[in-house]
């Protein structure tokens, strides 16, 4: 599966670009990814989302606006996007754009986005309703902040769980088979099979 990732805003966070048989779907929505698309002059038509942490969030009103694609995103995830003071219920000074989803996304062993089929994993303990999406056919993980390469997503945000993280990746992320390779939301990607080995957190070593 080919992609094409972009990393924006001050906490660097990836978004990845799929081509799927019948359009382009974008990956979370960091600071800066509508101009990178604007750029790209690409066609989206779909915009789907790990989780709703501010800096995966923070251009989907102006991308939907741009593009006028459909937005998919976990029940949990919606409010984070819709609701502008979600942030600053927890005491963060943060405000976003509000953006509506289109459509939920939830754990589910089989769904066609634009013709590519993913299997949907719901794997929360960084964040509630955190999904990883994940193409058989491609090999590849589209994981949001859950495992990074030497890394895990945080767990002591609001809603955070590091036992649900842990034996999330464990028993989710793990049995996808060690060539698969992860796309995480910060720094560069990695492979199942190099996690599974030598990740501090989370290792069977
Ligand atoms: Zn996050
Ligand atoms: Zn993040």
């Amino acid at each position: 599966m080919i992609y094409e990732a972009f990393c924006g805003g001050v906490f660097e966070t990836n978004c990845y670009l799929v081509s799927a048989p019948e359009g382009t779907i974008l990956f979370d929505a960091p600071q800066g990814a509508c101009e990178w698309l604007e750029r790209k002059d690409v066609d989206l038509k779909l915009l789907l989302l790990t989780h709703g942490h501010i800096d995966h969030v923070q251009d989907v009103a102006k991308i939907k606006r741009r593009f006028n694609c459909q937005i998919g995103c976990h029940p949990l995830t919606a409010p984070m996007i819709s609701d502008k003071d979600f942030f600053r219920n927890f005491g963060f000074e943060l405000e976003i754009e509000p953006a509506k989803a289109d459509f939920f996304v939830e754990e589910t062993p089989a769904r066609n986005f634009l013709g590519s089929e993913f299997r949907v994993l719901e794997v929360p303990g960084h964040c509630p309703g955190s999904l990883c999406f994940f193409s058989q056919k491609g090999e590849l993980l589209i994981g949001g902040d859950v495992l990074f390469a030497s890394g895990v997503g945080r767990w002591d945000l609001p809603g955070g769980d590091v036992d649900l993280l842990f034996s999330g990746i464990r028993e989710k992320l793990f049995p996808l088979g060690d060539a698969v390779t992860v796309l995480p939301g910060h720094g560069p990607p990695t492979k199942i099979g190099t996690e599974r080995l030598t990740n501090p957190f989370v290792s069977e070593q």
